[in-house]
């Protein structure tokens, strides 16, 4: 078995390449995001290089699948080709050097413009601040859907706050006001939903009581259900 990369675009195709008496070449994405390429003993490198290339897209969407199943601890490269969650679906970065910073999002990509593309914390700042732009679009609207249920549970005047948690996906004071992790901008909005509920529920009842559970229940039947997904996609 031999490590082969070959250049796609602005990132690579890393594979094993393992040669057997097999008559067609075959590629398989392994749920850790390996692949190997099986290929007939007497089929030229070359020859195998362009095939890989050509199922470069699908074996990124497999990756993809996988990924999502991925724990996210692994710490982020801020490379080109490198996957970034969004409102629950991966996204390649594509670091272009340029005079001014700028984060966009086509297609499948996360396009970043960025002075110095080897300046990893630069593009992890950039980065961060685009997801907080866009969760205070998103947190906002979600928010919005929810302020009758707000208002149903609680008289004090309920104000929606975000920043970057550590540990927990939300909060909920006592004072009416309530915390959203802005990392659950890389949740699907199901999700983000479920935790902006669950905080919700604690205007009503500030612990993890059954009353609590009965009443989220009620609200969000599914709840338990994004909160696997959320759980599975971000612990
Ligand atoms: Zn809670």
């Amino acid at each position: 078995m031999e490590l082969k990369s070959i250049p796609y675009g602005n990132s690579r195709i890393d594979f094993c390449l393992k040669r057997n008496k097999r008559k067609t070449l075959g590629i398989k994405v392994y749920p850790n995001g390996s692949t190997v390429v099986t290929a007939p003993i007497e089929t030229p490198y070359d020859k195998i290089a362009v095939k890989v290339k050509s199922k470069a897209q699908w074996i990124n969407k497999q990756k993809d699948f996988f990924m999502l199943f991925e724990p996210r601890t692994k710490e982020k490269l801020y490379e080109s080709g490198e996957s970034h969650l969004y409102l629950g679906k991966n996204y390649r970065l594509k670091i272009t050097e340029s005079n001014t910073n700028s984060v966009k999002l086509k297609g499948g990509y996360i396009l970043i413009d960025i002075k110095d593309k080897h300046n990893k914390n630069a593009i992890e700042k950039e980065l961060k601040k685009w997801y907080k732009s866009k969760a205070m679009i998103h947190f906002e609207n979600l928010y919005h859907n929810r302020l009758d249920l707000a208002k149903e549970l609680s008289n004090k005047e309920v104000s929606l706050k975000y920043k970057w948690l550590n540990n927990r996906w939300g909060s909920c004071f006592i004072d009416g006001t309530i915390y959203l992790n802005l990392e659950l901008i890389k949740a699907p909005k199901e999700c983000i939903d479920y935790v902006l509920v669950h905080e919700i529920c604690h205007l009503d009842h500030h612990n993890h009581s059954t009353s609590f559970y009965k009443l989220l229940t009620k609200k969000l039947p599914k709840w338990k259900m994004s909160k696997d997904k959320l759980e599975k996609l971000l612990s």
